[in-house]
């Protein structure tokens, strides 16, 4: 797609230069002359700009190719190590963290287990993690350019605002003036399933796709959705709070208030809360031996170990819970009419045992049209996903062409 630089000179300037840089990034390796046909851009000007970011040391030459003429063109690409970034990912229960560079290579990991939930001790483990990969980057000699920061419930993107939070039972902690007011590197705060869509549309699965909806089933269920290229965000930050659709309609209680929302039914917590009102009904389970006779002891690597040796019980709850995401999933379909629905989150080592239902019952409830084109899979970064979309956030800064309709996170 071609796009023209209108407005001021600077304006100008720093829009071909994003250009430029989006278009390496996205076509790398690329000659000068493909990209000048690409952006529309003239080549001395393609030229020019590519022999500043070259002496910044964000692009290289490399390589010659063939040329039917005779004259090999030199190709561009981006030094993935030229920038490193920080991505953090504030989950229900967890944090945790990366360093990664432009092309999204894990440096370094760090996963903290949640030591209290009210705002204090929220900011405090925040400090942690972001102190944590600011001493890691500079024992390795690297400087981080910016933080994403991707959070659990509602975010306010535009002003780093944690909204709710349900997991943690308050409302509105402006996170990233918070961090701003200790740390002199630029954060970004969004929402977690949001990061996870990012993420994959820049580095998974979801590459060069413009309608996706990926779908986060942990502690909670939220999902990310993209038309056209565009992220969803809807009037407050809440679009794509698909959990709390309803699809039991006489279903249980969930903690939003109403009965029968996805999160109540198919969130891991209500895939251990069915397993284990069946072992203490006195259900025949493997489970019940892997627990020691404790249900309250059960856990997700329980369920998947279960299910992997063919516990009947255990399928059957996964089954359940299933056939409700197959319908959260059909309905997406016929609302969105997206080519690629993705499903990750805490759930991800147990979708090789809920992926066939959800296909079958997305499958039998969709309109033929946009059933056709569409494509039901786990995500590539799997639990990676969401502090690689955190730093998605980020780069998204760096990669922004500039213009008036800049969207945030
Ligand atoms: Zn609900």
């Amino acid at each position: 797609m071609r796009q023209y630089a209108t407005g001021s000179p600077e304006l100008m300037k720093a829009m071909n230069k994003r250009l430029i840089l989006n278009t390496i990034r996205q076509n790398g390796p690329v000659s000068r002359v493909d990209i000048a046909k690409e952006t529309g851009l003239h080549p001395s000007t393609v030229t020019r700009i590519v022999t500043s970011l070259r002496a910044e040391g964000v692009v290289r030459e490399e390589g010659r190719g063939q040329n039917h003429i005779g004259r090999k063109p030199i190709y561009l690409d981006l030094v993935p190590d030229a920038l490193h970034f920080g991505g953090i990912a504030l989950e229900a229960n967890g944090i945790s963290a990366v360093v990664a560079n432009l092309q999204a290579d894990i440096k370094m990991r760090a996963h903290w287990t949640l030591q209290g939930k009210s705002k204090e001790a929220i900011v405090d483990q925040m400090y942690r993690a972001v102190d944590w990969l600011l001493d890691e980057a500079q024992q390795r000699y690297v400087r981080l350019t910016s933080v994403g920061i991707a959070v659990h419930g509602i975010a306010d993107s535009a002003r780093g605002v944690m909204r709710f939070p349900p997991a943690f039972g308050w409302k509105d902690l402006p996170l990233a003036d918070i961090l701003a007011q200790r740390y002199s590197i630029p954060v970004r705060v969004g929402n977690n399933s949001t990061a996870l869509t990012l993420g994959e549309h820049w580095f998974g699965r979801g590459r060069r796709v413009e309608n996706m909806v990926a779908v986060k089933i942990g502690h909670g269920i939220g999902s990310g959705i993209m038309l056209n290229g565009t992220l969803l965000h809807g009037n407050d930050f809440s679009a794509g709070e698909i959990g709390h659709t309803t699809v039991a309609f006489d279903g249980p209680l969930c903690h939003c208030g109403n009965y029968g929302c996805l999160e109540s039914v198919a969130s891991v917590p209500a895939i251990l809360n069915q397993a284990r009102v069946r072992l203490k009904q006195g259900s025949a389970s493997t489970l019940m031996d892997m627990v020691d006779g404790d249900p309250d002891a059960l856990s997700l690597g329980h369920i998947n170990q279960a299910a992997l040796a063919g516990d009947a019980m255990t399928q059957q709850v996964l089954e359940e819970a299933a056939v409700y995401i197959g319908v959260a999933v059909a309905n997406c379909i016929n609302l969105l009419n997206p080519s690629l629905v993705l499903l990750g989150g805490d759930i991800y080592d147990t979708l090789p045992f809920l992926l066939p239902t959800i296909k079958a019952v997305a499958a039998s409830r969709t309109l033929e049209i946009p059933r056709k084109r569409v494509t039901i899979e786990d995500v590539a970064l799997r639990h990676d996903a969401v502090a690689i979309g955190a730093v998605v956030f980020v780069l998204q800064d760096i990669f922004r062409v500039p213009s008036a309709q800049n969207v945030s996170v």
